[in-house]
Parts: C-alpha cells; structure tokens; sequence
C-alpha cells in the first residue's frame, strides 16, 4: 500500500475559489473584507510569509493593508498603529508578523488586537474560544490540518489522534480541534519517553516539531492518516517535514507532502478567517 497523497495545494486552490466567491457578493454590496499586515524589522523569512500572505489576498478580493516598520519602532508606537486598525471600519483582521524585535512584548501585541479582528487566532481569548468550544477564530494551521483531515473523508469520531508538539500556536489547539471532532487525543512532547508508543496506537497522526525524521515508518499504524506540519531542511537543504514520507508512505493510507501540505493551507485559512470576520460584520451592519 502507498498512502494517498493529501495536496494541500488543490485544496487550497478550491477553498480560495470559495473565498474570492464569497469576497466579491460582499464587496458587491459595500463590505470588501480588509486584512492589515504589520511586518517589524527586517527577518527575511518574515519578509517572504508576508509578501505570500499579501498576494493571496490580492488574487481572493480581499484588500490588504500592508505596513512595513523599522525595526527600531517602540511598542508603544506599535500599540498605537494596532489601535488605530482596530477602529477602521474598512479593516476586519489584523495580522503581526512574529518575531517581532526582542524589545517588543509579543503577548502585549497580540492582546491589544480587537478579538472580532484576530484572524491568527492567537489570543488569550481567542484560546479560550477554542478552550470552551465557542464561536472564535481558530489558528490557521491547526485549522487548515483539520480541512486536510477532511478532505480524505474520514470522520474523526471515535478514531485516536495523537498530536506531537504542543505549541500554543499549533500542537495544542490541534490537540483541541481534534476533540472537538470526537477523536480520543494524546498529545506528546519533548518530555515523552516513548513516542513510537503512543504513534503506533493512532488513526490519525500530526506532527509539529520542527525536527526532521521525528516520524519514521516503524512508528505508524498500517492505515494511519498522517499530517506533517513540520518545516525543516534536509542535507541536501531541501524543504522537508517531521515525517519521514519514504518510510511513512508505504504504510499510512493518507499522507501530507512537504512542501504541498499544511503550508498552502495555513494562509488559505488565513482568508477564510478574514473573510468571515467581515461576513460577520457586514451581516451587523
Ligand atoms: P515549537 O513552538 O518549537 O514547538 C515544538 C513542539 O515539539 C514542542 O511542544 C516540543 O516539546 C515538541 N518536541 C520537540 N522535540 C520533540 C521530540 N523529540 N519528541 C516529541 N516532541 C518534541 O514549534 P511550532 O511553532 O509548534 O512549529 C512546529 C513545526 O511546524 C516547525 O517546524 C514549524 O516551522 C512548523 N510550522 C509550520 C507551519 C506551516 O504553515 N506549515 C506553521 C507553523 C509551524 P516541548 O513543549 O516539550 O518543548
């Protein structure tokens, strides 16, 4: 058996065809959905996210704002930007480039964006969102690893998902979307002894290390569901996961690729969320 292969570039495709859909009945009637992106300082990886980010938006019909800062800017100034987009009516997410310089207290950052504009889903409340099972903003890669999930067209209901990593932007609101589907959920981190233990005994398996071969072939039950989040460079320095595909494929029925996976999906959500927020605000106004 080879796993079916999960392209998160088609699906990707297909849900930012809905998003440009749904952008443009709401631009038609006075509402297009605005995302601001503030990027600080000059970290050239952040530079390539933001400039993806901006272009989906532009080929979806939502317009964005995007707002480049030195990186000596203070917090306060930054505090003061955010503010100022929480008040615009024509801005409906906002979105902090992280890292930002060390000066900057992220969480204070994170906290001052309106929680109706959080479309990272990252703040306290937004968590609580989740925690408690509430209408919210979920964080756009657990969310696109759920549409991932899916697409293969296997419910979640009464299967074991193990989640490796427990980051508060990936591993542990993975952890809570998973239970919100009816999955039984284990979630492994750098403290557990044995991984292979616990991955063997999964229907479904997401990885978010940042460690490359974290997930070999011996590690997966036959037919498992496996979703590589990790973003990691091999020898050779290409791109690769925390799953070794050559290893796993030949014994999980359906598989990420990376690139191609979680990656395309993260900013699709990222639409979908902004999208919505405005939906919501136009269906206020
Ligand atoms: P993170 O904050 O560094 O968290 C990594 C997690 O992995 C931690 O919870 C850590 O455990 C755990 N871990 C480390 N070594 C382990 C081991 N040997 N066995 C089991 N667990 C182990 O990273 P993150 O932000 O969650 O991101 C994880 C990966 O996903 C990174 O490669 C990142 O680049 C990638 N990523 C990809 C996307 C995308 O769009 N494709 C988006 C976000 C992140 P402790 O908590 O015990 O330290």
């Amino acid at each position: 058996m080879t796993a079916q292969v999960i392209d998160g570039n088609a699906l990707s495709r297909q849900l930012r065809a809905e998003v440009a859909q749904r952008a443009a009945a709401l631009t038609s009637r006075g509402h297009q959905p605005g995302l601001a992106v503030i990027l600080v300082g000059e970290d050239p990886a952040s530079a390539v996210y933001v400039r993806n980010k901006v272009k989906a938006c532009e080929d979806s019909g939502v317009r964005s704002v995007f707002e480049k800062y030195d990186a000596s800017l203070t917090e306060a100034a930054l505090l003061e930007r955010i503010a100022a987009l929480n008040a615009d009516p024509t801005i409906h997410g906002i979105l902090v480039q992280m890292p930002l310089p060390k000066h900057i207290d992220p969480h204070k950052v994170i906290e001052a964006i309106a929680t109706t504009k959080d479309v990272d889903g990252y703040s306290v409340l937004s968590a609580g969102e989740l925690m408690a099972g509430l209408e919210g903003f979920r964080p756009c890669t657990p969310y696109g690893c759920m549409k991932l999930i899916e697409s293969t067209g296997v419910s979640l209901k009464g299967k074991h998902a193990v989640v490796i990593g427990r980051s508060n932007t990936v591993g542990k609101p993975m952890a809570l979307l998973l239970l919100q589907a009816n999955a039984t959920v284990t979630i492994c981190h750098s403290g557990t002894p044995d991984l292979g233990y616990h991955t063997r005994q999964a229907d479904v398996v997401v990885a978010a290390v940042g460690r490359r071969n974290t997930l070999t072939g011996d590690m997966v039950k036959p037919g498992a569901i496996v979703i590589d989040v990790g973003i990691n460079r091999n020898d050779e320095g290409k791109l690769c996961g925390d799953v070794d595909y050559a290893s796993v494929s030949p014994v999980a029925s359906h598989i990420t690729p990376v690139p191609g996976g979680v990656g395309p999906m993260t900013i699709t959500m990222l639409l979908v969320n902004t999208l919505e927020a405005a939906e919501r605000v136009a269906g206020q106004a």
